[in-house]
C-alpha cells in the first residue's frame, strides 16, 4: 500500500480546499488493513521452538534481528520474515537455543525505505530503556507464593478508597526510613519509620487504612534515562514507550530484563498480603515519540489519528493521539490490560484522558477484564486534552459515563467547587468561604445522580444528571495533577494560618469521603505534604515531590482525622450506596436558604440506608469562617464529628436536637 507524502496531503488541500479531501480522509486507509488479535504476536515460545510474529500489514518486507546484550553491541544474526497477508502478519522461527535469554529487534521496510528497530508493541520484557525486547521465561519472576496471590475482593466499587502514589515520593526523602528509594521494593520493607518514630511505607498505608493504591504510570516510559540512574531524575511518567514492561527506572538493576519485573511483583504481593489493592495509571491515550513510536515503526500511521491532511491529532497536548476505534488499537488495549491483570495480578486501573478512547472500547475493556475477574475496577478522566477526530458522542467522556458499563469517572465538580477552581490558584470554594458552590457539592455528593432535590441546572461543572450510578463516580479534591490540597489551601487563603488551612483540609475531605460514589485521595495528604506550590511537578525534582515524612509527627492531628474518616466510611454502608435509588430515597437534604447561610448543606441518610446499623446520620458541612446553626430533629445524637474533631464509633459526647451551633470551617456528623 502506498503512502502519501503529507506534504502532498497538505498541497492538494491548498488547491483544491478542504471539500475535495472529504472523500479521502487520510485516516480511512486504514479500514482495509487486516487485522490479528493472536496471543502469540510478536514472541511465542512453543518447546524448542521460538516464533516471531509481527502485525505489519503494510510492510514490504520484515525482518528480526537478535543481539547478545540489551542496548549496545551489533546483531548475532539477522533473520527475514515472512509475510501472511491475510493476518497482516510477517513470522519467523527459529531454534530456542539459539536465541532464548537474548534479546531482539523488528525492522520493516515500507515505502521502499527501512525503518528503525523496534523492541515491537509487544515485548514483556526489555533490556536498559526499552529498545531491545528480551527472551525471558516469565515464571522466572514469580515471587515465592505468587501462584495463591490475590487482591483484596471488591463487592462493591463505592467500598473502594483510592490513594493515589508515585514511587518516589513515597520514599525518596530521607525521613522515609526506607532502604529502596524511588524503587517497587520501597513498598516491601515492613517496619519503617520516620525520625519521630512513627510509621512509613507500607505500614503507613495500613494504619492509614485506605483499601487501594493508585500508583502512578509504572509501565516502561521514555523521560528517564535506565542507564544513568544515579543522575536520580524524577518524572510522572505520562509519557509511554513500552505499555507491557515495568519501568526500569523503579527497578534495582534495569539492564537485567528479569530484575524489573520481579520487584514489581513483590510490591504488588506486599501490597496485597497487607489487604491492599493495587491500580495502575495507564496511558494508552498517547506515545512519547510520534515517528519515533513503537506503534510508528510497526505499522506506520496506523495506531495514531490523524486529521484530513495527515497530520498527527492532538488530543492529549503531547503531540500526538492513539486511534482506539481502530480493531488492531482497540484489541491492543484490552489485550494489554488484561495482560497486567492476568500476569501481574494488577486490581484496577485508572484510564488516562479516558475521553481520546471510544465508549465501545473501554465497554469491551471493562467486559474482558470482568470476566477474568468480576471486581477489577475500571475508571478514568472522562475528558480529553485537546480537539479529537473522534466524534463527540463515541468519546468516553464524563457526560457520556451512562453509555459504559462497570467504568467510573472522576467527578470534577466536587473537585473544583469543594477548593475553588483547580487553575486559577487563588480562587476559593465551598470549603474556603466563597459562596455560590452549594448546588455543585451536593452533585458531588450525590455522585452526579438524578436527585429530587438537587438542581442541575444550577451546577458550576455539570448541568445534567450524568452517573446512572454512584459505582460510576470517583470523588476528590486533589491529584497529582494541579496543585497540592496544600498548596491551594495556602495560595487561596493567603492570610491564614496553616492551622486553620487544616481545617479547610478536613472539611474537604469530609466531603470526599461521605459523598456517594468512590473517594480518592493523593498521597501525603493526611499529613498535610506540599509540593512547595509547584502545580505541574511532573518533571521537578525530589526537593519537590518527595514527602517529608517528618510531617507525620507534626501534623499528627490530621493523620488522625483521616484515620477517623476513613474508618468511618469503612464501617457505614450508608455513605457507600450502590444505586441511584437507593440515594434517592434515603440521602434527604435539608432546606437552607443560600443566600441566607450561604457555605451551609446539611442532609440525613435515612432509615438505616444501605442496611447501616445507624438509623438515621445527619451531615452538615459550614464552610463558612464564621459559626451557623441549623435545625436537628429533636432526640438523643451521638456526635461523630465536631470542629475538626471525629470519633467514628460516636464518642465524642451526644447532643439532643433543636438548634445547633456549627463552629466555621467544619463538619458535622451525628448518628443515632
Ligand atoms: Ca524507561
Amino acid at each position: 500500500m502506498k503512502f502519501p507524502k503529507i506534504m502532498a496531503t497538505a498541497l492538494s488541500l491548498a488547491l483544491f480546499g478542504a471539500s475535495a479531501l472529504a472523500a479521502d480522509r487520510y485516516d480511512d486507509r486504514f479500514a482495509s488493513y487486516p487485522t490479528y488479535s493472536g496471543s502469540d504476536l510478536e514472541l511465542a515460545i512453543d518447546g524448542p521452538y521460538t516464533h516471531f510474529k509481527l502485525w505489519s500489514p503494510a510492510a514490504s518486507q520484515a525482518r528480526v534481528n537478535i543481539y547478545e546484550n540489551g542496548h549496545t553491541g551489533l546483531p548475532l544474526m539477522s533473520i527475514p520474515m515472512s509475510s501472511i497477508p491475510a493476518q497482516g502478519t510477517w513470522v519467523a522461527t527459529v531454534p530456542g537455543e539459539q536465541v532464548n535469554g537474548k534479546f531482539y529487534t523488528f525492522q520493516i521496510e515500507q515505502d521502499g525505505k527501512w525503518l528503525d528497530e523496534t523492541p515491537g508493541v509487544w515485548p514483556k520484557a526489555v533490556g536498559v530503556n526499552g529498545k531491545r525486547a528480551a527472551i525471558i521465561d516469565l515464571s522466572t519472576t514469580n515471587p515465592a507464593g505468587w501462584e495463591s496471590d490475590r487482591g483484596p475482593e471488591v463487592k462493591n466499587f463505592t467500598d473502594v478508597i483510592l490513594y493515589e502514589m508515585h514511587h518516589r515520593d513515597m520514599s525518596m526523602h530521607p525521613s522515609s526510613g526506607i532502604v529502596n528509594k524511588g524503587k517497587f521494593l520501597a513498598l516491601t520493607e515492613p517496619g519503617t519509620l520516620s525520625p519521630e518514630g512513627l510509621a512509613t511505607g507500607i505500614d503507613h498505608l495500613k494504619e492509614l487504612g485506605i483499601t487501594h493504591v493508585h500508583i502512578l504510570p509504572s509501565y516502561d516510559y521514555n523521560s528517564v534515562d535506565e542507564a544513568n540512574l544515579p543522575a536520580n531524575v524524577y518524572n510522572w511518567g505520562y509519557d509511554p514507550q513500552n505499555y507491557n514492561v515495568p519501568e526500569g527506572g523503579y527497578s534495582t538493576n534495569p539492564a537485567d530484563p528479569a530484575v524489573r519485573i520481579r520487584e514489581m511483583k513483590q510490591m504488588i504481593k506486599a501490597l496485597h498480603d497487607a489487604g491492599i489493592g493495587v491500580v495502575m495509571d495507564v496511558v494508552y491515550n498517547h506515545t512519547a515519540e510520534n515517528d519515533g513510536s513503537n506503534f510508528e515503526l510497526t505499522a506506520p500511521g496506523y495506531y495514531h489519528r490523524h486529521w484530513d491532511d495527515g497530520r498527527y491529532s492532538d488530543a492529549s497536548g503531547c503531540g500526538n493521539e492513539t486511534a482506539s476505534d481502530r480493531q488492531q488499537m482497540s484489541d491492543f488495549i484490552v489485550n494489554s490490560v488484561k495482560y497486567w491483570a492476568d500476569e501481574y495480578h494488577i486490581d484496577g486501573f485508572r484510564f488516562d484522558l479516558m475521553a481520546i478512547h471510544d465508549t465501545e472500547t473501554m465497554n469491551r475493556v471493562a467486559r474482558e477484564l470482568k470476566e477474568l475477574r468480576p471486581d477489577i475496577f475500571v475508571y478514568g478522566e472522562g475528558w480529553t486534552a485537546g480537539d479529537s477526530p473522534l466524534p463527540v458522542e463515541r468519546r468516553a467522556l464524563k457526560e457520556n459515563v451512562s453509555k459504559m458499563t462497570d467504568i467510573a469517572v472522576f467527578s470534577d465538580d466536587l473537585r473544583d467547587a469543594v477548593k475553588g477552581h483547580y487553575s486559577n490558584a487563588s480562587d476559593r470554594g465551598f470549603a474556603t468561604g466563597k459562596p455560590g458552590a452549594e448546588e455543585t457539592v451536593k452533585i458531588g455528593i450525590v455522585a452526579a445522580t438524578a436527585h429530587p432535590q438537587v438542581d442541575y441546572s444550577k451546577g458550576n461543572n455539570s448541568k445534567f444528571a450524568y452517573a446512572a450510578s454512584p459505582e460510576m463516580i470517583v470523588n476528590y479534591v486533589s491529584c497529582h495533577d494541579d496543585l497540592t490540597l496544600t498548596d491551594k489551601l495556602r495560595k487561596s487563603m493567603p492570610e491564614a494560618t496553616d492551622s486553620a488551612r487544616m481545617r479547610a483540609a478536613k472539611l474537604a475531605q469530609t466531603i470526599v469521603f461521605t459523598s456517594q460514589g468512590t473517594p480518592f485521595m493523593f498521597a501525603g495528604e493526611e499529613i498535610f505534604r506540599d509540593k512547595k506550590g509547584v502545580h505541574n511537578s511532573y518533571n521537578s525534582p525530589d526537593s519537590i515531590n518527595a514527602i517529608d515524612w517528618s510531617l507525620k509527627s507534626a501534623n499528627a492531628d490530621q493523620f488522625a482525622y483521616y484515620q477517623g474518616l476513613i474508618a468511618l466510611r469503612k464501617a457505614h454502608p450508608a455513605f457507600r450506596l450502590t444505586s441511584a435509588e437507593d440515594i434517592a430515597r434515603h440521602l434527604v437534604f435539608d432546606k437552607i436558604d443560600s443566600a441566607k447561610q450561604p457555605n451551609l448543606i446539611s442532609y440525613s441518610l435515612v432509615n438505616h440506608a444501605g442496611g447501616d446499623e445507624w438509623k438515621e446520620i445527619k451531615v452538615v458541612f459550614n464552610g463558612s469562617p464564621e459559626a451557623q446553626s441549623v435545625k436537628i430533629p429533636s432526640g438523643k445524637w451521638m456526635i461523630v464529628a465536631r470542629d475538626g474533631a471525629i470519633s467514628p464509633t460516636g464518642a465524642l459526647g451526644t447532643l439532643k436536637g433543636g438548634k445547633v451551633e456549627v463552629p466555621g470551617t467544619s463538619a458535622l456528623i451525628l448518628a443515632r
